[in-house]
């Protein structure tokens, strides 16, 4: 907080804020007077931060005001990218919006426009609830990436997917792949407490991160084989007996068609997959099964390998139920939606979205676990089982980069339009350069947003978004938890942003949806959905004041009383969701995206493998690269090299590479380091450059550092059931920058 400013001056307010600059939406109290917010800080009776905040939280004044933010409806009077604008009236922007989506609608059908989301900084249900009235199904996040496939497959599996995990109790705690030493501070502070008192902790994860440091155990594993390990600590728990008899025997279906399975994938098959040896494999098999309760937390890094992303996210989920690590003490909780409020789902008119429609769904036709068939099969099991279905928005997509293929085509069909909100495809999205090509090539485009990103610098409009000082904010994970944790807004939105819910309502009341939007503030729309909590407050802000969190009373072993929400009422560890489907029952193995063994010729030319996707301090995913104090952090892309690889390559410390795959190259400052093995390549993610030129053909040199120009969206390379495409585990090669692109901002 900054400690310039008199907080004991008379007609200062309070308000309960929080963050919204990572998924974390730590607690903020900001110090309001006359419509100003002139300080913030951590508010410590927020459960996850305590009063905490990292250096983004830290910055929100800045962000709130910075001299880079759109503050005003835009409309583009230039050719698409040449940077002419022209400043309008949000009813003008709305009007003219309304009026060209209705003639798409009316020339090649609703499905034809689509909209993409981002990080969770908008209500995600408005926009699905607005879509699922105009009739499209083509809505689509980069939730694949993003745990979304996990939740799915585990759910599929025991009936609900544990994102809440009750880590006080826990003797052990898997990070596999995640490193909140980097990405979440609270969790951190949190982890490093349990520690201090005997919680052992593994790190997976081919990096020597910040938590790796702090772990028990560390298992370097080659990027991308995740499903081999998964599968040998199977093996291994099952062969050496170290599974829960008692609760497999009571709760589990299909034990032995699993041991049968798993016969074949011994530490040894593991070992020269993973570059583990059999013994780190058995001994952290070991310490997992047999450190009991513990947990595995929930992480994307599996939800980023492409084609083996399905199974060994199914791999993984076997652990927890083979161990009897579910729903009891110091475990991973199954708490269903929340029963006392009302959902994300509820809001979002799902039943609106006729039927014909949802079999339009593009990717529905290939991946079908994240898009209605799936979804759809799962939904109707959990209203049985928990009387509420999963959010339809994150958990039934349509696959994006089908989407981007099919403006570019015309295949299956055209996609003319696309609304984009709190999201920048360009470096977000698999596969840079077709998906840059895609949004050149469509027809119209409207972004929703806090800045001139590459994306929006695209776009026919650019509308103000309000941020998260300047909004409030439910926090419930998606509606995969059942607490809520509720923020208000400290000021109402300066300049002419809005909050992305009164884009959504608005464009919905010039369309002909009027009776399905009766909340006019988004205040409104809270206060209904929390209502049922029984609290009897006369407004949301009253009830961010008085009592802020809504956390139910846990009842653990919620199976022994009403089973799981599959189709035999037990753990399904031989699927038969999946098998119906037309995906493999029990988890198979398929190599990752690229590699040696499956490709040969490709890895004598692209020798090493890259990871790519880590989150890293001070932004998040391609955001924040405008603030300065932010950049003075990290002010250029840097690249992980092992010092003997840069040896051989001719490469020194701070020598911009180039790194290559099939799909393109690009360029990073080399970090050489020994935490990560000589064959190993690790890229950070979201880089552009908001300094530079924000016209065609610069666009912020928004390919030139991009990680995402690396990985592949190919078919054969996405996972079977989710679509969910290859980040980690590809082949690269890494060389030298020569002559003129050597030198720094080039
Ligand atoms: S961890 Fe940092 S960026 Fe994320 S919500 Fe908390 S303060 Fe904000």
């Amino acid at each position: 907080m900054s400690k310039s400013v008199d907080l004991s001056q008379e007609g200062i307010e309070v308000k309960k804020s929080c963050c919204y600059f990572c998924h974390q939406n730590c607690g903020v109290l900001a110090y309001v007077k006359d419509g100003n917010v002139l300080a913030i800080e951590g508010d410590p009776s927020y459960p996850t931060n305590e009063g905490g905040l990292c250096c983004r939280g830290n910055i929100a004044l800045k962000h709130l005001d910075h001299p880079a933010r759109v503050n005003y409806p835009l409309k583009r009077v230039g050719k698409r990218g040449e940077g002419q604008w022209e400043q309008i009236s949000w009813d003008q922007a709305l009007d003219e919006i309304a009026a060209k989506l209705a003639a798409i609608r009316d020339e090649f059908g609703a499905e034809a426009v689509a909209t993409a989301g981002g990080t969770s900084r908008t209500d995600d249900w408005a926009r699905r609830r607005f879509m699922n009235l105009f009739g499209s199904p083509n809505c689509f996040h980069n939730s694949h990436l993003c745990w979304i496939p996990t939740f799915m497959v585990e759910t599929a599996i025991y009936g609900w997917c544990p994102f809440d995990l009750d880590l006080g109790a826990s003797r052990c705690l898997v990070l596999w792949g995640q490193n909140p030493g980097a990405s979440s501070m609270p969790e951190m502070h949190h982890i490093r407490g349990l520690q201090a008192k005997g919680l052992k902790v593994i790190v997976i994860d081919p990096r020597f991160t910040e938590t790796a440091a702090k772990a028990d155990m560390w298992l370097p594993l080659r990027p991308g084989s995740d499903l081999a390990l998964a599968l040998a600590w199977v093996n291994v728990i099952i062969n050496e007996g170290l599974y829960d008899a008692e609760f497999v025997t009571e709760y589990c279906e299909g034990f032995g068609e699993l041991a049968d399975h798993v016969e074949q994938f011994t530490p040894e098959w593991a070992a020269p997959l993973t570059w583990l040896t059999p013994e780190q494999i058995r001994e952290s098999a070991y310490m997992y099964a047999t450190s009991k309760p513990g947990n595995i937390q929930w992480g994307v890094a599996i939800d980023q390998l492409g084609k083996s992303a399905g199974a060994a996210m199914h791999a993984r989920a076997l652990l927890r139920a083979l161990t009897g690590n579910l729903d009891c003490p110091g475990s991973d909780l199954l708490t269903g939606p929340s029963q006392d409020s009302i959902t994300d789902e509820e809001m979002e008119a799902n039943d609106r979205l006729p039927e014909e429609q949802k079999a339009k769904q593009i990717g529905a036709d290939k991946f079908k676990l994240v898009t209605w068939p799936g979804y759809g099969k799962i939904a109707e099991l959990a209203k049985k089982h928990w009387g509420k279905a999963p959010t339809a928005e994150w958990m039934c997509e349509a696959h994006p980069p089908s989407v981007f293929n099919a403006i570019l085509t015309g295949e299956p069909y055209p996609v003319k339009a696309l609304l984009v909100s709190a999201t920048n495809p360009v470096n977000s999205y698999g596969q840079s350069k077709m998906t840059l090509e895609a949004l050149r090539k469509i027809d119209f485009m409207v972004t929703c947003e806090y800045w001139m990103t590459p994306t929006a610098a695209l776009s026919d409009y650019v509308l103000p978004i309000a941020g998260a000082l300047e909004r409030p904010t439910i926090t419930n994970s998606y509606g995969c938890a059942d607490f809520l944790l509720c923020s208000q807004r400290a000021i109402q939105p300066m300049y002419e942003r809005r909050n992305d819910y009164n884009f959504w309502r608005d464009l919905g009341m010039r369309m002909g949806q009027e009776e399905m939007w009766p909340w006019e503030t988004v205040e409104d729309a809270y206060h209904y959905r929390i209502e049922p909590l029984g609290y009897g407050t006369e407004s949301y802000d009253e009830f961010v004041e008085l009592y802020r969190f809504h956390f139910p009373e846990r009842e653990f072993y919620k199976y022994k009383r009403i089973g799981f929400g599959t189709p035999s009422g037990k753990i399904e560890l031989y699927s038969s969701t999946l098998k119906d489907l037309g995906y493999p029952p029990l988890p198979e193995y398929v190599g990752p995206a690229e590699n040696e063994a499956d490709d040969p010729e490709l890895a004598k030319e692209f020798p090493l493998v890259l990871t790519t996707g880590n989150g890293f301090m001070p932004f998040h995913h391609s955001e924040h690269f405008q603030i300065k104090e932010l950049r003075f952090l990290r002010h250029e892309p840097r690249v992980e090299i092992n010092p003997a690889t840069a040896a051989e390559l001719g490469i020194a410390e701070d020598d911009w590479v180039w790194i290559e795959t099939r799909r393109g190259r690009i360029k990073q400052k080399a970090s050489l380091t020994q935490g990560v093995a000589p064959r190993v390549i690790v890229t950070e993610r979201g880089w552009w450059f908001p300094e530079r030129s924000m016209t065609e053909p610069e666009l912020g040199g928004c390919l030139e550092s991009n990680t995402n120009v690396l990985t592949s969206v190919a078919d054969e390379h996405c996972d079977p059931m989710s679509g969910t495409w290859a980040n980690r585990g590809l082949l690269c090669k890494v060389y030298k920058v020569n002559g003129a692109d050597a030198k720094e901002g080039k």
